[in-house]
């Protein structure tokens, strides 16, 4: 599934080659994603330029003078960029196509749980549309400290691992780096959040923008089919600590690393190094 690092990855791609570029096609062959697709998109964005495109959460921004078009990956999607000219035939699953000048971008999906959805200008702001409205503040937010944590967490009996995934909190950290960033912290997976110190709180701010800044410059992670927009893979699994390594030496203690399974997604943890 790809993670903000992968979304990340592919906002700076999409806006390096489609910013400051105006819409010269849109081409929706397959409108069944989670939402359907509206049928007012192309005419909406067609001449438009593409002032940025920026993310939110795991949703990808394209902004135009007129409107916000949003884009999420959901568990399998991908966008790929080419030159119009040379571009490959389409593949199954590619669904949304748009052209700007010297690049286009394909939005592969073959499971079509992601989203292409259009927020006109006259709505209002994006940040209040209702897919973002709920999200936990942006890791690399300077609010996003260990006061953050402590005061979003009071009285949470919830395990930190499971409130980490659930993005209200804080948006970013999926399954892999939720274990990466746990064991960077030395704190236990099952710790309930609400017992967990502002020092220690600190340590786990420091470890979510450490290792998402990591994830990011490395391309995004490796799992599943992930690419980055410019079709190149990701290399962030490698560099995982805890994650996928059950069984193998802790690299700090040499204690076995334990898988367990919570809120049915696996953590890897170090029993030696992480308390609760
Ligand atoms: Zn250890």
């Amino acid at each position: 599934m790809p993670e903000l690092p992968e979304v990340e990855v592919t906002a700076r791609e999409l806006a390096r080659r489609f910013a400051g570029n105006r819409v010269c096609a849109l081409r929706i062959f397959h409108r069944g994603f989670r939402l359907p697709v509206s049928a007012a998109l192309p005419a909406a964005v067609l001449g438009q330029p593409v002032e940025a495109v920026g993310r939110r959460g795991k949703y990808l921004l394209w902004q135009f003078p007129n409107g916000v078009l949003l884009s999420h990956l959901g568990m399998s999607g991908a966008w790929r960029i080419h030159e119009p000219g040379s571009a490959p035939p389409r593949r199954p699953h590619d669904h949304v196509e748009i052209e700007c000048g010297d690049a286009m971008a394909r939005l592969n999906d073959p499971r079509r749980f992601g989203l292409v959805l259009w927020h006109p200008r006259v709505e209002g702001d994006v940040a209040a549309h209702p897919l973002l409205a709920t999200l936990g503040i942006e890791p690399f937010d300077p609010r996003f400290d260990a006061d953050w944590l402590v005061n979003h967490t009071r009285n949470q009996r919830s395990a930190i691992k499971s409130v980490l995934l659930a993005g209200r909190v804080v948006v970013g950290v999926g399954n892999i780096y939720a274990s990466e960033t746990l064991f960077e912290a030395g704190i236990h997976p099952a710790t309930p959040a609400g017992r967990i110190s502002r020092r220690r709180y600190a340590l786990l701010a420091d470890a979510v923008r450490r290792v998402l800044a990591q994830a990011i410059a490395a391309g995004g992670s490796t799992l599943r089919d992930f690419s980055g927009a410019d079709g190149a893979p990701g290399h962030y699994t490698n560099a995982a600590r805890v994650y996928g390594r059950a069984g193998e030496p802790c690299p700090c203690c040499g204690t076995p690393i334990r898988r367990i399974v919570q809120t049915q997604r696996a953590t890897y943890f170090c029993p030696t190094c992480q308390k609760s």
